[in-house]
């Protein structure tokens, strides 16, 4: 147990089981877990800022990822979550359908406290 599991916020929802049945998804899913896990490792070893940019090379897999999944699994992304202020602003302001779309993928693959920053 470690001081993650406190933080049901901070957790890598399990992926469905079509990301699996794609080869991008796939490669794209596992880039995106890659980037982040060093990061934490760069953390964990007291080496913050130095060689590593957690914002792009994080972030940026998450949106090739979100991208991805808007595009090509139109019909498998969540409705709007009434919990997330990020899904309902959307429906509010009418954001563009891309947008609106990248986001919601967001919601397959990321931990709810991440899902609400793009
Ligand atoms: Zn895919
Ligand atoms: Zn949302």
């Amino acid at each position: 147990m470690d001081a993650r599991d406190a933080h049901p916020d901070e957790e890598w929802p399990l992926p469905p089981p079509w990301m699996w049945n794609c080869l991008a998804c796939t490669e794209l899913y596992k880039h995106m877990k890659r980037a982040s896990e060093d990061v934490d490792a760069a953390r964990a070893a007291g080496r913050k800022g130095v060689d590593y940019d957690p914002f792009d090379s994080v972030v940026g897999t998450q949106i090739r990822l979100g991208r991805h999944i808007a595009s090509d699994h139109t019909e498998d992304l969540p409705e709007a979550d009434p919990s997330c202020g990020k899904c309902m602003t959307d429906v509010a302001a009418q954001t563009p359908e891309p947008f609106i779309l990248e986001h919601r993928a967001r919601h397959v693959f990321a931990p709810p406290r991440i899902v609400g920053l793009l």
